[in-house]
């Protein structure tokens, strides 16, 4: 069986681990400060906060805008649910939007359509590792008749004086716009490390920082770092100093620090990534993409244009012209033939949560389409030259067998 996308443990990786495991100190330490450094430079952020997941770094922000009661959150109704999850956490309504039919992310006219005066953030989500069009979202923003609707209800609010751009960048670690990397492409961005993911340390994620300059990235850095580990002044290393043992909680913080055993894990990612995962995830993709390109039915993603290169997460395959039964069809067929493949993803208002919530999937015609006729096929570091064929021979006889049939 052909796996979807297991993570790359090889020796390297290991021994990084035992390394940490040695070296006596396995929570929030150097390693993960030093992780925190590497991501920061990467992307170009003027500040990185590691955490334990991209939902705890989501929530975190919102948190610190001060998201709650009566404000409203604007997300895709195409992501995962992570992205919606956190606006509910918070006490606050998610209003979702529809996407795009090319690439599955946010539609920006949309998005415009859905602003109101209780707006706080908007959270676009770069799907399967394609970057929003974080140019006109920036723009919408920073537009004077939008900002006049902002109603700031405390400091920081006030201080930004417009909505928050939060980028859900848990599939697009790497990818680029307009010549910057993500990271760099709006207020706040949150990446995710989890095991699936491009980059992985088992469990984790980080808040990459790129806020206004009127904004004290290194005392935002302080607070998030004291933030995520109970609210507490000092942390455990700086409380080892001899007889540094009094500490002092500021706020009731939350419980969302990395640790230096997963940190171990994304140093030694981090420093192949651009030249082995990314190479090797692109060359999948345009294996795949030279290999379907020949058969009418396939609709095939859009990964690189001439602004916007992903960083490969998810290989989205749509069929032409099936309805959502015939691809769960040929999804059963493939399985039979021994490759694991995948949907992503069912768009939110499908879900008992948020349909109880009284989200309609009629509401989002194109997220239900893209949703209906898609097929994610695996893409993974260790994925070999044969183990493609058989990908692509198996897709290509399923598809043929239920529309032909
Ligand atoms: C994986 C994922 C998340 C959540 O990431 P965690 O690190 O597991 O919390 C959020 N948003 C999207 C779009 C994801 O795919």
């Amino acid at each position: 069986m052909i796996p979807f996308s297991p993570p790359r443990i090889d020796d390297k990786i290991i021994a990084e681990v035992i390394d940490t495991l040695r070296s006596g100190w396995i929570t929030t330490g150097p390693k993960t400060k030093l992780f925190e450094k590497k991501i920061t430079n990467y992307c170009s952020g003027k500040s990185t906060i590691a955490v334990n997941s991209a939902t705890a770094g989501l929530e975190l922000v919102l948190r610190w805008y001060g998201v709650g009661e009566g404000d409203e959150v604007i997300v895709p109704a195409y992501t995962y649910c992570a992205t919606a999850n956190v606006v509910v956490h918070c006490g606050a309504k998610p209003v979702m939007v529809d996407i795009k039919p090319d690439d599955f992310c946010i539609s920006v006219s949309e998005i415009e359509k859905h602003i109101t005066a209780r707006t706080k953030v908007i959270i676009p989500v770069d799907i399967a590792g394609m970057p929003c069009n974080y140019n006109e979202i920036n723009a919408l923003v920073n537009r004077p008749e939008i900002k006049a609707l902002f109603k700031p209800n405390n400091s920081i609010q006030q201080k930004l004086e417009r909505i928050l751009v939060l980028s859900d960048a848990a599939h697009s670690f790497g990818a680029w716009y307009h010549g910057k990397r993500t990271g760099s492409l709006c207020d706040i961005t949150v990446f995710s490390f989890h095991a699936i993911k491009n980059l992985t340390t088992a469990e984790g994620g980080a808040i990459v920082l790129n806020l206004p300059d009127h904004f004290d990235h290194d005392e935002l850095y302080r607070y998030f770092s004291i933030m995520v580990l109970h609210g507490q002044s000092k942390d455990a290393l700086a409380k080892l100093q001899k007889g540094a043992w009094r500490y002092d909680v500021i706020d009731a913080g939350y419980k969302a620090n990395m640790t230096d055993i997963l940190a171990s894990i994304g140093l030694v990612e981090i420093d192949r990534y651009d030249n082995d995962t990314l190479k090797k995830r692109k060359y999948i993709f345009d294996r795949y993409q030279k290999a379907f390109a020949s058969y009418p039915w396939a609709e095939l993603p859009v990964y690189e244009t001439t602004d916007k290169t992903s960083s490969y997460h998810v290989y989205l395959l749509r069929i032409k012209n099936i309805t959502e039964k015939q691809r769960d069809l040929i999804i059963q067929k493939i399985f039979d033939k021994d490759v694991s493949v995948n949907v992503h993803f069912q768009p939110l208002p499908l879900l008992t949560a948020y349909k109880n919530r009284g989200y309609k999937i009629s509401d989002y015609p194109i997220a239900y389409d893209n949703y209906a006729r898609e097929i994610s096929l695996p893409v993974f570091y260790d994925l070999t030259d044969d183990m493609i064929n058989q990908v692509i021979e198996a897709v290509v006889a399923s598809v043929e067998e239920v529309i032909y049939a």
